[in-house]
């Protein structure tokens, strides 16, 4: 079956595997919900497990924490383990729309290995696109709200520099294997929502 918008009643409703993959206040997390409700799959944010592994002080949160309030990226070994074993856990996820990994070539390869391997590859890939003045003013806006301590004017310039390095060159990864669709990250949530749902009709996910 095609992929696209699912039957409101929810039969057959295609299973994706999406990720999305983004600079940090692009509307990863937003953008993740709303595909999670649109497609009926799980929303996995590695940002929100890892905090969550913070505030419980879980041996990986513990380790993971002077990484995330740096700004830096956390070893892709903790990172690797902790999405792979949720994905892959007690009752392996078929579908899930995944906000945040992978964000190193190191863990764009292993999922593919892992997910060649298992049958759970992605089928698409989703860059949302949003200028960097944008992108700081987001995140300065966030921060005040929601308290994120690594949402302050120096830890959002390291994470985007840490994006450019690290994350972008992923974008052509994805491209090479065609799954790669680029959307224009502006403008209202239930627009930016329309206009990834619109791009990825023409992906096939069964
Ligand atoms: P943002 O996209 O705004 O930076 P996230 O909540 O996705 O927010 O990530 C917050 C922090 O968590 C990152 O700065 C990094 O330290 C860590 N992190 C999240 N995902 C990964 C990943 N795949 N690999 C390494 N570190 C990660």
């Amino acid at each position: 079956m095609p992929g696209g918008t699912p039957p409101a009643d929810g039969t057959l409703a295609p299973m994706l595997r999406a990720l999305l993959l983004a600079p940090p206040g692009a509307g990863k997390g937003t953008q993740g919900e709303q595909l999670a409700q649109v497609y009926r799959v799980p929303h996995l944010a590695t940002g929100d497990l890892l905090r969550q592994n913070v505030a419980e002080a879980t041996p990986l949160g513990q380790e993971a924490k002077g990484f995330m309030d740096r700004g830096e990226l956390v070893p892709d070994r903790l990172v690797v383990d902790m999405i792979l074993h949720r994905i892959a856990g007690e009752e392996p996820l078929a579908g899930f729309v995944l906000d945040g990994f992978p964000r190193t070539l190191t863990q764009a390869r292993q999922s593919y290995d892992w997910g060649k391997a298992k049958g759970r590859t992605f089928h698409a890939v989703i860059s949302l696109r949003v200028p960097e003045d944008e992108l700081v003013r987001r995140l300065l806006e966030r921060g005040r709200s929601s308290g994120r301590s690594d949402d302050n004017e120096e830890t959002i310039r390291n994470r985007l520099r840490v994006y450019s390095e690290h994350t972008e060159p992923l974008l052509d990864f994805y491209r090479g294997r065609d799954i790669l669709v680029e959307v224009d990250g502006t403008g209202p949530v239930p627009d930016v929502t329309a206009r990834i749902v619109d791009a990825l009709l023409p992906l096939a996910f069964p």
